[in-house]
């Protein structure tokens, strides 16, 4: 009998989106989390690695902007040159083997982010963005980082095997913040590059290619310069595993992806077009593991199997090491966070945000609206009816918290949770015409209720991330989720009169929008009337630190239409468990799930 082949087992574990939590704490709502934080996540890593002894550890993007943690050591009191960022020095701890860019990782700009990364005692790598160079094609210049890189892990027995690694981000930064990024970098399409890298990569003599993508898995259909190009990438003929994010979802194991089998995508074990995929949620709230058994025969590594997997931190102890590495950093966080900044007589919460009119969305259109008239009077735009788009953040969507906020004083904590990203303020000019068009595309965050169906559907489509569920103050409408998309705004008014299509509005929005952020038919073309560069949130700061008292009515100027009979359909909506007090009469409690802290409503479409 031949003698076998010796095999090997090699765990790749990803950290993708943590929005720097190290510490298990939600800063906006200044308590602990027991399901986030890399302080959780270094115990997953550090039992894993105990386990497997051949690994590598590797992150992928979306590290250094999202929490208060980030914002104070970026804008608050940005970190001298010298200095060390926090979430580095916990990561050089663990023995990062590799990472890569994602889209937040710019939001601070080039130059902060090249002399944070100085600090990484691993490689970075990004495959897909470059510097902007006038003068050369497609104003293609230097990498940012080396394109891709080889590592060359010693396997037990003193095999070494060659990983090529690729790293990609969505080209999308240069809409989101074009404001920074415009003639600083150029992106390129995610597929191609991989595509080209990859079979690069096996020339020269990498036996296993891995990409690092910083994008999703949904849509699975592709269009060049996708933004969520997990699926493309798996069909790529030399890509042995691809590591997702972006979409800060589980895989394999999320509730979106089931049902996809028919298209190749198995939740249950973790495979897209029969490669391994993981995606480990976000904040670190998981880990995610590509395992492989591996041969080497006549010296090629061939994989036998594949695992993907991913593990939830809720159970786990934070790390004391990593806990004191930012132990000082974390302390002045705190008391920065709890800064007195007002006095509030409103309980502002986001409970149901995404389905009816709240406090803590008008609060911030309230704001803007009487910020921007007071900066376009003497201005030609006086006159123009001013709006306010706003999206409500924060509703638990896309693994962000609630905003719940109690009356009584108001820091700096309570201000972030209300608008939690640095978004400047911008008011672009569209006509009534363009007003509904940018309403139907709000409008697409609700499935579509057939009223003759009878199986359970979720009142919103839970790929829509409501941070583009825009609500528009300052008009009146109706939206009917019984009709599809494109075709479910009513009864849109101003001053109680129906829109004239060519009538101008002003509309008060950030620079995200304004840019194309979400893909708004159209609105990155409308006409800019103020471009300003202060941050919507230092507004909102300088307000209430200006007022007495905060005070605001609601304006119920929009609601989803309500249905004469009621449905045979399940309607559900979700939300915190800290919501049941406070529900509205058309939600009806169906079950409460005190681990999850989630609330589960049944809908009365009659009541709205
Ligand atoms: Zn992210």
């Amino acid at each position: 009998m031949k003698p076998r082949s010796p095999t090997y087992q090699l765990a790749i574990l990803e950290t993708s989106d943590l929005h720097c939590n190290i510490v298990p704490y939600d800063y906006y709502n200044d308590k602990k989390s027991d399901h986030s934080g890399l302080a959780k996540t270094a115990s997953l890593i550090k039992k894993f690695q105990k386990i497997y002894k051949n690994s590598i550890l590797v992150d992928n993007g979306d590290l250094i902007q999202g929490n208060a943690l980030a914002d104070y050591v970026s804008r608050y009191q940005p970190l001298p040159a010298d200095q060390i960022h926090p979430i580095f020095k916990v990561m050089n701890y663990l023995k990062y083997d590799i990472a890569t860019l994602g889209n937040h990782d710019f939001n601070y700009g080039i130059d902060f982010l090249k002399q944070i990364v100085k600090h990484a005692e691993f490689p970075y790598i990004c495959s897909n963005i470059f510097l902007y160079e006038a003068k050369a094609p497609h104003h293609k210049g230097k990498s940012l980082y080396p394109e891709t890189y080889i590592l060359e892990k010693i396997l037990d027995q003193n095999e070494m095997i060659k990983i090529g690694f690729i790293g990609v981000a969505p080209p999308q930064i240069l809409v989101w913040d074009k404001h920074i990024l415009e003639n600083k970098v150029i992106a390129l399409d995610i597929v191609e590059t991989t595509k080209k890298l990859a079979a690069q990569l096996k020339k020269e003599g990498a036996d296993l290619v891995i990409v690092l993508a910083h994008s999703g898995i949904l849509p699975l259909k592709y269009v060049p310069e996708t933004e969520n190009a997990v699926f493309e990438l798996t069909k790529i003929k030399h890509v042995d595993a691809v590591f997702s994010g972006h979409q800060h979802s589980v895989f394999p194991g999320g509730k979106v992806f089931n049902n996809l089998k028919k298209y190749h995508v198995d939740n249950e074990i973790g495979k897209i077009n029969n490669k391994p995929v993981v995606m480990p949620g976000a904040l670190g709230s998981h880990l995610g593991l590509i395992r492989f058994i591996l041969e080497k025969k006549n010296k090629n590594w061939k994989i036998l199997q594949s695992f993907s997997e991913v593990h939830s931190v809720k159970d786990f102890e934070a790390d004391s090491k990593v806990l004191s590495l930012v132990d000082e950093e974390n302390k002045k966080v705190l008391t920065h966070i709890r800064s007195y900044v007002g006095q509030s007589n409103v309980h502002f919460h986001s409970w149901f945000s995404t389905i009816m009119t709240t406090l803590s969305s008008q609060f911030i259109q309230k704001i803007g609206i009487e910020y921007g008239q007071k900066n376009l009077k003497g201005t030609q735009w006086e006159k123009t009816p001013l709006l306010c788009a706003f999206a409500p953040l924060n509703t638990g969507s896309h693994g962000s918290p609630y905003i719940n906020i109690a009356k009584g004083s108001l820091a700096i904590k309570d201000i972030s949770n209300l608008y939690p990203y640095d978004n400047e303020f911008k008011i672009i000019l569209a006509n009534g015409n363009q007003l509904k068009e940018w309403l139907e595309f709000s409008a697409k965050a609700f499935n579509q209720i057939d009223i003759n169906a009878t199986d359970e559907i979720n009142i919103l489509n839970p790929l829509f991330p409501s941070f583009n569920f825009d609500c528009i103050f300052g008009v009146t409408y109706e939206i009917d989720i019984t009709q599809p998309p494109g075709n479910r705004i009513y009864n849109l008014c101003y001053d109680n009169i129906p829109i004239n299509p060519r009538k101008k509005f002003a509309i008060v929005t950030n620079n995200y929008r304004a840019s194309g952020g979400g893909n708004f038919p159209n609105v990155n073309k409308f006409k800019s009337i103020l471009n300003s560069t202060e941050l919507y949130r230092d507004i909102v700061v300088a307000k209430v630190n200006s007022c007495n008292e905060i005070n605001v009515n609601l304006d119920r100027n929009w609601k989803i239409r309500p249905i004469k009979n009621s449905l045979k359909q399940k309607i559900i909506f979700e939300s915190a468990l800290d919501s049941i007090p406070y529900h509205p009469p058309f939600l009806n409690l169906l079950s409460k799930d005190g681990l999850l802290k989630r609330a589960k409503y049944l809908v009365d479409m009659t009541k709205f």
